[in-house]
Order: structure tokens, then sequence, then C-alpha cells
């Protein structure tokens, strides 16, 4: 694991940490602006200062190409500190509420007041993102925080646990690396929030854990996300609309899944539902531009991630080997496990009760399901579990409106893949199985705040008929 220092948590120590944070926001000190500024600027500072470190941890991690690096983590994280250093002011600020004639005369506002102590614990696929990001929240919301990040990526959790000490405000701000023993320790103490990313079965034991307590979570899981690419185009433009749509349509769906850490990203596209007779076209699309991309030797491009470790490699050999599938492949399939790398991959009409359709993929492995009618495609995606992210390729209006109120999903793209992650004032988060809760700009704010409901009222009329005894002559007032 990690760094010598960051590897001092001992599960023992997590009653003492709990503790030490709680002691310092009873002490009042991270509800300042002037604390959560400084705090947010110092992670800036980390920004700036190691943006190197992050680069080479993440390719000691993932073997993460250095362009993914800077702008799915460093730069993600830099917007997102930016734009709350922005706002924060104007969200701190108590809403105005109305009142009515029962509390006559009163005013009535709603507080953001902190939670308390937060705990986060994030996954290894995005392993700064996934941990900086809620911590944002939960410094901007004037909470003291507890993050514990993966074990799966140790190089990026040490720098994590370096930084932060080395940087931030360690009375309010503490890393602890770990991994089962140490997280089941943590959660076993009590907490204000505890936000987690990562799988279902992992989401359902934090919950638990949590429910001790009632302590209220903030899951952020995964799932299945469907890419619906329809053949109908805008024929205005006669032929070379249908090329123009096929291309962006297979840029913009390569850039979510392999462009996303090779596949291992939460709101990659797992699988693809697509008209029998448009298929081999995107299909064929698809190999010419993978080729363009990355090679005529994928396992050796420096663009592609690796899988992070062997227990995902033969996670995902077991998907695609199986009985089910085999013959299905129609591109890739080469692998090199010495390397822990995966070529894109593409398998057509795979049978839906195969495992490769009934669990989330996350990784390179893309299967494709045909179908007559692009409408079919929504029994298929509501009958399995809420997907955390829903994609729709079509120019065709009715279309893209009947998706967005037909598909229930975390969150839906149409004409893109992946990039509502990016945009700091959409909530982010998912639905049934793909989670419970939403962050992001000012929805981490809230989600690491609670808001207070203040009546003020006058001395001045008091009404009678509040009181006993509650006579007749009262109620016909
Ligand atoms: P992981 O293995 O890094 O686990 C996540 C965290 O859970 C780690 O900090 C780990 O130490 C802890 N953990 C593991 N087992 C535990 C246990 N038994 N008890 C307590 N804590 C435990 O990550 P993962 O689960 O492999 O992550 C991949 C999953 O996360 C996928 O399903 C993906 O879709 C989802 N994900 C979701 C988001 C999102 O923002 N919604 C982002 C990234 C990943």
């Amino acid at each position: 694991m990690g760094s010598e220092e960051a590897n001092a948590f001992d599960a023992k120590d997590a009653p003492k940490i709990a503790g030490e944070l709680r002691e310092s926001f009873a002490s009042g000190k991270t509800r300042s602006y002037e604390w959560r500024t400084s705090q947010l600027k110092t992670i800036l500072k980390i920004l700036d200062n190691h943006e190197q470190d992050m680069i080479l941890a993440l390719r000691s991690d993932l073997s993460k190409p250095e362009m993914e690096s800077y702008i799915q983590e460093i730069a993600m994280l830099k917007n997102s500190c930016k734009a709350t250093l922005k706002s924060l002011k104007g969200w701190m600020v108590p809403e105005k509420a109305k009142t009515s004639m029962t509390t006559f005369p009163s005013s009535a506002e709603i507080v953001s007041e902190p939670l308390g102590v937060i705990l986060i614990i994030s996954a290894w696929n995005y392993p700064f993102y996934l941990s900086i990001d809620p911590v944002i929240g939960a410094i901007a919301a004037g909470n003291a925080v507890v993050l514990k990040p993966s074990e799966v990526s140790p190089a990026s959790s040490a720098l994590l646990a370096k930084l932060l000490k080395e940087y931030m405000d360690t009375s309010c701000v503490r890393v602890v690396e770990g991994a089962v023993a140490e997280t089941a320790a943590l959660l076993q103490q009590k907490w204000d929030k505890i936000c987690y990313t990562g799988n279902g079965r992992v989401g359902r034991i934090v919950m638990e854990a949590a429910a001790k307590h009632l302590t209220p979570v903030l899951l952020e899981l995964g799932g299945k996300s469907p890419v619906v690419v329809d053949s109908d185009v805008n024929l205005k433009f006669a032929t070379h609309a249908v090329t123009f749509y096929v291309k962006v349509a297979t840029r913009r769906i390569i850039a979510g899944k392999w462009g996303c850490n090779n596949g291992q990203a939460c709101i990659s596209p797992d699988y693809i539902i697509t008209t029998k007779d448009f298929a081999p076209k995107l299909v064929d699309s698809l190999k010419e531009v993978l080729e363009k991309f990355y090679g005529k030797n994928p396992l050796e491009s420096k663009d592609l991630s690796r899988i992070v470790n062997s227990n995902h490699f033969a996670r995902l050999m077991k998907l695609l080997d199986e009985e089910k599938v085999s013959g299905k492949v129609v591109h890739g399939g080469e692998r090199n496990e010495t390397d822990l790398k995966i070529a894109p991959t593409i398998l057509l009409d795979v049978p839906r009760d195969s495992l490769i359709m009934t669990e989330e993929i996350f990784g390179p492995l893309l299967p494709i399901i045909t179908v007559e009618k692009v409408e079919e495609s929504y029994d298929i995606i509501n009958s399995g579990p809420k997907p955390l992210a829903a994609y729709l390729f079509t120019s065709n209006e009715k279309l893209k409106k009947q998706f967005v109120m037909t598909i229930s999903a975390g969150g839906v793209v149409v004409n893109d893949t992946t990039i509502h992650l990016a945009v700091v004032t959409l909530p982010f988060g998912g639905v049934g199985e793909s989670g419970m809760g939403a962050y992001h700009g000012k929805f981490s704010f809230e989600a690491f705040s609670h808001k207070k409901a203040v009546v003020y009222r006058s001395f001045v009329a008091d009404a009678a008929v509040r009181y006993p005894p509650y006579t007749k002559g009262k109620l016909s007032l």
C-alpha cells in the first residue's frame, strides 16, 4: 500500500480519528466562509503544484494516458473548485421563504448548516476526482471530512494521503488509507453523512452500517449504461448526413468507452442497442475509427489505459470467454495478461441472458444487441436495474422526447456520451440500483448541508384562538 506516513492508520484508531474531527467541528472552525475558502484555495494549490505527481501516480495505477489524466481528473477538479469558490458566498446566504396568514406577522428563511463530520469512501477508477470532488463539496458546506481512498489504486491513494496531510488543515480534513478492515472500522463510527463511490454490493454494506446510527448516505454506484443508436437521420442533407452522423456518433461512443480509462468508468457505455439493418454500418465505422485512434495493434497503444489489476482482468476474461458469447466477437478480443491489457472489443448479437449482458462490464468490451425498431430499446432498458447513464443518438425530435420521458436513469445525454459529468450546473447521481442522492457544484453543497427551516415571529398579534379554553365563540372567529 501507500506511503509510510499514510500507512500509519490502524483500524483500532478509527474511534480516535472520528472523535478528533468531531471535536474540531464542534469548535466551529469549519463554519466560517474564510476557513472554507482557504481550504478550497489550498486544494487548487495542490492541483497546480502536483499535476505531474498525479499524472505519474495514475500511470502507475492504470497506465493512464497523460491527456486523459489531465482532462478527466485534474482539469475537472480545478473547474469544480473554481466554480465553488466563485459561488460559495451566494450559496451560504439564507434563502428567504414566504410566510402565510397563520403566522402573521413573521418572516422565514432556509439556513444551510453543515452536517458535521463527513466520511468519504472513494473508488479506484478516477482516484483523484472521486476523492477530491466530494471533499470540495463537504468543505464548501462547512464540514470536517475523513477521506478513505481506494486501496486498488495504491499510488494515487498514497499521494492523496501525503498531499492532503502536507497542505490541508488536518484538524478538520484527514485522509486514511486502508482496505476492507480499515473501512469496516471507519463504518462502525458515527458520521453525519457517508458518501460512498463504488459497487452496489459494498453500497449495501455501507447503508447497513449507516442505518445503525441513522446516518444519511450518498451512494454513487454503477450499472449497465446503454447507448441507443437510431438509424433514422435527418435526410435533408442527403447521403452525406448519414455518413456524418455515423462518424460523429462513432467517435463519441469511442471517447466515452475506450477514451475513459479503457471502459473502466461508471458512465462509460456498457452496451449498444441498434436496429438490425444499421448494426453492420455501425460496426464498420467503429472498427475504422478504433484503428485510426489506437492503431493496428491496440495492445501497444499508449493511448489506452490498462486493466487495473489481475482480478479485474480475470473477471473481464470470464465475460468474454463465456460459451454463450464465444463466436460473437466481431472486433478485437486480443489480450496480454502480463501487461493487463485488453484491446477494444466489440461483440454482436450477444444473448440477453449472457453474463456480459447481465453484469456491469466496467472494461473495454462492448456488446451490441439488435432490434427491429429502436423503440424496443425502452423495454430492454427498463426491464433491468436503472442505469447510471443512458445515451441516445438520433436526429428524430420525437424520439429524443420519448427517450427522456421513458427511460429512468441517473442522467441522459442525447447525441453524445459521458459529457453530462462535466456540466457543473447539473446534479450527478444515480437512481434505483445506480445510486442514491447526487452531487457536483451546488448539488454538492446541498448534499452536505442541512436545510434548516427558521421562522422569526413578532410578539404582537398573539391570537387568542390558538389557546384554551377552546370556546365556541373562538371557533366562529
Ligand atoms: P473499489 O474496489 O475501489 O471499492 C470502493 C471502495 O469500497 C474502496 O474505498 C474500498 O476500500 C471499499 N470497500 C471495498 N470492499 C469493502 C467492504 N467489504 N466493506 C467496506 N468497504 C469496502 O471500487 P469498485 O467497487 O470496484 O468500483 C467500481 C464500481 O463503482 C462500479 O460499479 C462503478 O460503476 C462504480 N462507480 C461509480 C461511480 C459514480 O460516480 N457513480 C464512480 C466510479 C465508480
